[in-house]
């Protein structure tokens, strides 16, 4: 017997799949597209463009914050109200007013879990970014980095198959940035989940990424996408690595072509 096509979402293996999707705005500003994107399920995908090249625009279109003005958007195992989506955005966008537990907790108040389990996964989430011991904190007591996790742990917490990350690290120091970086990927190795990570930075979506999709400016089309391999597990000794520099270089190299191809068309 055959089977059932399934009642929504992209085909096996598949986490998010794009097809001509564009994105004008209400003021005609034409952001996005057209683009075709797959996304395959537990894969960790860059998308690296220039500022205003319409990468959030993308990322709220796959998160079902705003509707395509053409094309498509398929998120796998979703009923349209249901995505099994977290956002993290680039702002913590943290409640000031009440501690870093309950910030965490609000996704699994507003979605009606019990007091019981929601406050055992809360505690779960705060385990993964390394701040069990900062349960009771406010935000303002916070490092910008430990705000960041706070954030990601909210993300985390409802348990979503995809993680859409809009350049997350990008107002975070260096060193910083580089041990979300190593924490993110301990993270996604750990739990599996399909990432979606913003950035205009060329050496963190080589760093992080198995693959990278090179964006024009606005409206943003693929110019180019690079896979990444590397040993597994990446870590610092990845970032001085030969292999690293080459993957670097020819990521720059596309994204420059991309960005003077566009502006001299
Ligand atoms: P990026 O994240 O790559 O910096 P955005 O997706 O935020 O780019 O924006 C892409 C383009 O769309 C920019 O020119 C921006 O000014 C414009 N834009 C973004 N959001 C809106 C909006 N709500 N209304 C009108 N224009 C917008
Ligand atoms: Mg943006």
């Amino acid at each position: 017997m055959a089977a059932a096509p399934a009642p929504s979402g992209p085909a096996a293996g598949v986490a998010v799949r794009l097809r001509g999707v564009t994105k004008t705005y209400d003021n005609g500003v034409r952001a996005l597209g057209p683009i075709d994107l797959d996304v395959g399920k537990g894969e960790f995908v860059s998308l690296l463009g220039p500022s205003g090249c319409g990468k959030s625009t993308a990322l709220r279109l796959i998160a079902g914050l705003s509707a395509a003005s053409s094309g498509f958007v398929e998120v796998s195992g979703a009923q349209a109200s249901k995505k099994s989506i977290g956002f993290v955005f680039q702002e913590p966008t943290l409640m000031p007013w009440t501690s870093v537990h309950e910030n965490v907790r609000l996704p699994l108040k507003l979605a009606h879990v019990s007091p019981d389990e929601a406050e055992a996964r809360t505690g779960e989430a705060l385990a993964q970014v390394g701040l069990s011991e900062f349960a009771n904190a406010y935000p303002r007591e916070l490092s910008g980095g430990m705000k960041m996790r706070v954030s990601l742990a909210r993300a985390l917490v409802t348990d979503p198959d995809i993680l859409l990350m809009d350049e997350p690290f990008a107002a975070l120091d260096e060193i910083t940035r580089f041990r979300l970086n190593n924490d993110l990927l301990a993270l996604w190795r750990n739990l599996r989940k399909t990432v979606i990570f913003v950035t205009h930075s060329v050496f963190e979506s080589v760093y992080l990424s198995q693959r990278v999709i090179v964006m024009t400016p606005r409206p943003g089309q693929i110019a180019a996408e690079f896979r990444i391999d590397a040993a597994e597990p990446r870590t610092e000794a990845f970032r001085t690595s030969p292999g690293y520099s080459a993957h670097c270089r020819d990521v720059s190299i596309a994204l420059a072509q991309a960005s003077g191809e566009k502006l001299a068309s």
